[in-house]
């Protein structure tokens, strides 16, 4: 039997009609909350998840700022924007896109950022606080999974998680978060002894290495769910006749455009997996679902305003 997808534009959308009704009665009470988005240089990836950022503000009713100092800009200068947006009221979350360039101290401008403003959940603070599963701001792909799994209506209690990818943005904090979601997680990596034995004893597998469809069919125990979180392009066309060669509308769109998106996991799983998310569509929408839910959080928290958490449970 196919997998059930397990569809993020679909949740995306609850979060967004959740996040809408909370919106408005900040609204009410003259409060609109502000994310400014710090882009250096001219990353065409970069510039278009900000771009898919700013755009989801503009849907949702909250303010944003776009600030896009050159690829020359120095670390010290950068330190000076992120002190002037850690400043300023009507700012409430601050991102810094990655990746910066090699010469700037990624990790000192990422430690610059205000922690009640770290709606990327990057700061040690905030990464300290889900250690300890203490409520704070929690880096967006891994809370999207979460809600994923929830709104899915995955059971998570005692099941075997498997983590592929070590990431501080992806691998680490899904690791905490199944963990306090009562899963029992194991962690793999590139140095990993046997990857797919490892894989195959999961009930859930989350793969973000950044590998294209690198979790086959054999790496998965039947009716497993599987999370996919990779984001690969693919422009050469024998992997796209590897891929999708049982998904001829697929290959025919590659044929067309010369290129198509694929996760870390092949698009073959989903005749395995109990549940699959689509890359496309999958844990990209609510990367950015939990950004505008976090930056709501974010603005409340600061004005010393109960989270009601309507929208993203944490
Ligand atoms: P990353 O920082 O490059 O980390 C990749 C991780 O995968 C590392 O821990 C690495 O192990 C591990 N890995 C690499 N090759 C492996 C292999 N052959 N076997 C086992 N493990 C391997 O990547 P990331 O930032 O976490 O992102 C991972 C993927 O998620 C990328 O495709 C990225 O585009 C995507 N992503 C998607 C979203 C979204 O919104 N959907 C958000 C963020 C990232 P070592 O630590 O041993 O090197």
């Amino acid at each position: 039997m196919p997998a059930r997808i397990l569809s993020g534009n679909a949740i995306r959308d609850q979060i967004y009609a959740e996040l809408g009704s909370e919106i408005s009665a900040l609204a009410s009470a003259g409060i609109r909350p502000g994310l400014a988005a710090v882009l250096v240089g001219d990353n065409p990836a970069s510039k278009v998840y900000v771009k898919s950022k700013i755009a989801a503000c503009e849907k949702l009713g909250l303010a944003s700022i776009q600030v896009t100092p050159p690829a020359t800009i120095t670390t010290s200068q950068l330190l000076a924007i992120v002190d002037d947006l850690n400043r300023r009221d009507d700012v409430d979350g601050i991102l810094v896109q990655l990746p910066l360039p090699p010469h700037v101290d990624a990790k000192k401008v990422l430690e610059a950022v205000d922690p009640a403003k770290d709606v990327d959940g990057f700061h040690p603070l905030n990464v300290g606080h889900l250690v300890a599963g203490r409520p704070t701001l929690v880096p967006c792909t891994p809370a999207g999974v979460m809600e994923l799994l929830r709104r899915g209506s995955i059971p998570l209690d005692g099941a075997h998680a498997v983590v592929v990818g070590r990431s501080d943005i992806v691998g680490k904090p899904m690791a905490l978060l199944l963990m306090h979601a009562n899963a029992t997680v194991t962690i793999c990596h590139s140095k990993t002894r046997d990857l797919p034995a490892t894989v195959r004893r999961a009930d859930l597998v989350v793969a973000a290495m950044g590998r294209p469809a690198m979790i086959t069919s054999d790496y998965i125990h039947p009716g497993a769910t599987v999370i996919d979180v990779g984001i690969n392009r693919v422009t050469d066309p024998s992997q796209a006749e590897n891929f999708f060669a049982n998904f001829p509308e697929r290959l025919a769109e590659f044929r067309a455009k010369g290129t198509a998106l694929v996760g870390d996991v092949h698009p073959d799983v989903a005749g395995v997996a109990g549940a699959l998310t689509p890359v496309p569509g999958g844990v990209g929408p609510l990367t950015i679902a939990v950004l505008m839910s976090n930056t709501v959080k974010a603005s409340r928290l600061r004005r010393g305003l109960r989270t009601t958490a309507a929208a993203v449970q944490r």
